[in-house]
C-alpha cells in the first residue's frame, strides 16, 4: 500500500483499491462487494486529510475520508447522506462504508 503514487493510474488500479462486502442498499441489506479505491493520500502524516477513497458499489459513489485533526486523534468522514445525518449529532459516528473500510485496514 505504501507504494501507491497518486496521480499513477496503473499503480492505483492494482495497489490501491480494497474490495469487501458491505451491507447493500437494498432494503434486506444483502452484503455486497463494494470497490475502495483510494484517489488522495498524503505524502505526511500531518493534520488535516490524510487519505480519501472513493466508495464504489452503492447506489452512488461516495467519498471517505480520514483526518487527522489538531489534537492528534483521527476522524472518519462520509459524504454519505448516513454519515452526514447522523454525523451532525455524533462526530464519531461511523456508517457502513467507514466500518467496511476500516474492518479491512490493519490498524488505525
Ligand atoms: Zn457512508
Amino acid at each position: 500500500m505504501s507504494a501507491v503514487v497518486v496521480g499513477d493510474e496503473s499503480a492505483v488500479s492494482s495497489q490501491g483499491v480494497l474490495v469487501t462486502l458491505v451491507p447493500g442498499p437494498d432494503r434486506r441489506s444483502t452484503p455486497k462487494p463494494y470497490q475502495f479505491r483510494i484517489v488522495y493520500r498524503s505524502s505526511s502524516r500531518e493534520i488535516g486529510c490524510v487519505m480519501t477513497w472513493l466508495v464504489l458499489g452503492g447506489r452512488q459513489p461516495y467519498l471517505v475520508t480520514l483526518e487527522c485533526t489538531s489534537t492528534g486523534h483521527t476522524r472518519w468522514h462520509c459524504t454519505c447522506t448516513d454519515a452526514v445525518y447522523r454525523g451532525e449529532d455524533r462526530p464519531d459516528y461511523r456508517c457502513k462504508h467507514i466500518r467496511g473500510l476500516t474492518a479491512c485496514l490493519p490498524a488505525e
